[in-house]
């Protein structure tokens, strides 16, 4: 209960075999639980779990069982726990020896990479030791050409008990040499199945994949990229803490409804997995005896309990053979959650048959052309490449924040600890780069980014030569829908970092960190800077001011007002009043006294200071408050935060013994 589930040993075992052969009879002869009562007892909680039944070994080994129908929809059933067998057990019938379905399931299991199993040849008691016999030859020859000719085959019957021991005995020898399987990296499980349990809301079970769920965990189910929580974990109808790749689990989850998730989802570790429509693939066709796989045929794709349609590519060649393999490209209709490494199946689209199968090499890759012969050079150079390969091919694509190691590692189906050195010989030798903190794309990429800005910052400068330069903002929109914010946000900052970029608030600049004005317009500044000063506080209309001082007509003006406000030159209050620094500055400093001396500033005061109209006091003791410099209170000005702040610091004294004025000078209003 309390153990470290990686210290656990979890094996699954599968039953295959035609209709009616005794498959389901032979689990609940071994295990005591009748896999077909399932349907109605699903309601009752998933304790009983699915149509899956535990065989409890002598050796105190337990075996989760996934029992199998052997109707035509069988293969969707199969391939939806198939994906954890760790071995088969193969039911043939005495009396029916070797079935369509059988030779079916055993070309399944052979695609899906599962090597060990056993035969059991059921129905004994039905029939005289020489049926037995043929019935044992007859599986022995179908056998014989595969990598299944070493199975053990026992003969046992459902019905008198007999073989059931030597058949226990059997089972045992082969899951004691399952290997163990580590729970470590990101969680894949594939859905086979969804409903809702009092008091849990949405349940789903599958068999574990890779990594481990723990109780607790954000998840990520794929396709569609929706986020959960696993609200509890059950292991063979238990709650446990956590389970580990290789265990039928259920997961309760938190933040879906029944009807927003469906059996060939994925619930994944978040950002570690995704889907893909296009996967480069090595394509066995079963045979021999079959029909070749055409160029272009539509196909059903199964990987995990997923299935959607789709047609194959295959490079410099028309067809592939009964038996043949070779590397091909699946163009599917829908998207599935799939990594390098992965076994799928595909069957036929009519008649349903079984046509082939095999492992991904990549997904999610870029089209390739049927006539493109070196993809297939480029595929097989992939399959078996290093580790830095693999990565490089992974990093071809355009992420939209970069790759994370963990993301690298479960797409390339390559240990954490390998994508890290095999990154650094990348960046190394220039292949890679990082995008923002531990977030890799291609070195070319990363440049293509780079050009980017920069020339969207070059265009910018031409278009507003008189702005510092783009806004960040602009600069992310710009990359909308192919880079996310945060990754532009990266970009630019190595060059600030670099002095490529020289940054102003929210703005970039190119070149020379200083923004000169053209001789032209400095002139203009200059005497707009004399018409200004020589009005005092009542200054001419911002209009007038810039025709006066010879400013160009049109939006030119404007570029150069927003350059001297930016430059602090001058300042624009609200109804477009210009005034100088200096004017302000020196306003402020007046007004600082006052108030420092009596503590409050009347209307009066004010006038005396400005000598200004109701149209100037306004907007200039709107600009006061807003420095923080002045407050309103009832018709006068009492020191506002920054003085107050300031005034609590040390001058204290000054402003309390010179406030004996207050409130005495004349409210006049202006
Ligand atoms: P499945 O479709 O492979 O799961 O087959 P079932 O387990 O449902 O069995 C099909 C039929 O064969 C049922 O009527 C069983 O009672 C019968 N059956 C299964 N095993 C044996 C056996 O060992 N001996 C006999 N006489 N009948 C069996
Ligand atoms: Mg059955």
């Amino acid at each position: 209960m309390g153990a470290p589930v990686s210290a656990e040993r979890h094996v699954i075992m599968g039953t295959a075999g035609h209709v009616d052969h005794g498959k389901t009879a032979l689990v609940r002869l071994l295990t005591g639980i009748d896999t077909d009562r399932l349907k109605e007892e699903q309601e009752r909680g998933i304790s009983i779990e699915l149509g899956f039944a535990h065989l409890d070994l002598p050796s105190g080994l337990r075996v989760g069982v996934v029992d199998v129908p052997g109707h035509e929809r069988f293969v969707k059933h199969m391939l939806a726990g198939a994906g954890g067998i760790d071995f088969v057990l193969l039911v043939v019938a005495a009396d029916e020896g070797v079935m369509p379905q059988t030779v079916e399931h055993l070309q399944i299991v052979e695609m899906l990479g599962v090597e060990r199993g056993l035969v059991a040849l059921t129905k004994v008691d039905l029939v005289e030791p020489e049926m037995r016999e043929l019935a044992a030859l007859d599986v022995r020859e179908i056998l014989s050409g595969t990598p299944f000719a070493e199975w053990p085959l026992h003969p046992v019957s459902a019905l008198t008990g007999e073989g059931k021991a030597e058949l226990a005995r059997a089972i045992e020898e082969l899951a004691i040499a399952v290997e163990a399987r580590t729970g470590a990296g990101p969680m894949r499980l594939p859905i086979d199945r969804v409903f809702v349990m009092e008091g849990f809301g949405t349940v789903v079970t599958g068999t574990l994949w890779q990594g481990t769920a723990r109780e607790g965990d954000q998840v990520t189910v794929l396709p569609g990229a929706r986020p959960a929580r696993v609200r509890q974990v059950q292991v063979h109808g238990r709650k446990v803490q956590a389970a580990a790749a290789g265990q039928r689990v259920a997961l309760a989850l938190h933040g879906l409804d029944k009807n927003e998730i469906a059996r060939g989802d994925w619930v994944t570790t978040p950002g570690a997995f995704r889907e893909a429509s296009i996967l480069d693939v090595r394509l066995r066709a079963v045979g021999p005896g079959e029909r070749t796989i055409a160029q272009r045929e539509r196909v059903r794709f199964h990987l995990g309990a997923s299935e959607a349609f789709g047609r194959v590519t295959f490079f410099g060649r028309d067809e592939l053979e009964p038996g043949e393999d070779d590397v091909a490209q699946l163009r599917l209709e829908t998207p599935v959650v799939a990594a390098r490494g992965d076994r799928f199946v595909i069957r036929r689209y009519s008649p349903v048959r079984t046509a082939g199968g095999g492992q991904v090499i990549e997904a999610a890759t870029q089209k390739r052309r049927r006539s493109d012969v070196a993809a297939a050079q480029a595929l097989t150079a992939l399959e078996r490449g290093s580790a830095a390969e693999r990565i490089a091919a992974a990093l071809a694509g355009r992420p939209a924040v970069g790759l994370t190691v963990e993301e690298i590692a479960a797409r390339t189906g390559t240990a954490g600890a390998e994508v890290e050195s095999a990154l650094a010989e990348l960046v190394a030798r220039g292949e890679a780069a990082e995008l923002g903190r531990a977030r890799y794309v291609s070195a070319a990429y990363r440049e293509e980014i780079r050009t980017e800005i920069e020339t969207a910052a070059r265009d910018y400068q031409g278009r507003y030569p008189l702005r510092h330069g783009i806004q960040r903002g602009e600069l992310r929109s710009r990359f909308a829908g192919r880079l996310k914010p945060e990754a532009v946000d990266a970009a630019i900052e190595p060059l600030v970092a670099g002095g490529v970029l020289h940054p102003r608030e929210d703005r970039l600049r190119l070149g020379s960190p200083v923004l000169a004005l053209p001789p032209r317009l400095r002139a203009v500044a200059d005497r707009l800077r004399e018409i200004l000063l020589e009005a005092g506080y009542s200054v001419p209309s911002s209009r007038d001011a810039l025709a006066r001082a010879g400013a160009p007509a049109g939006p030119e003006a404007q570029e150069l007002l927003v350059y001297l406000a930016g430059e602090g030159e001058i300042v624009r209050l609200a109804d477009d009043l210009l005034y100088t620094r200096e004017q302000l500055v020196r306003l402020e400093n007046e007004v600082t006294a006052v108030l420092r001396a009596k503590g409050e500033l009347t209307v009066a005061d004010f006038k005396t200071i400005t000598g200004v109209s109701r149209k100037y006091a306004v907007p200039l003791l709107e600009y006061l408050d807003g420095r923080g410099l002045t407050r309103r209170s009832g018709d006068n000005r009492v020191p506002g935060r920054l003085l107050a702040a300031g005034a609590g610091g040390g001058s204290g004294g000054a402003p309390a013994s010179g406030t004996s004025g207050a409130g005495g000078g004349p409210a006049t209003s202006c």
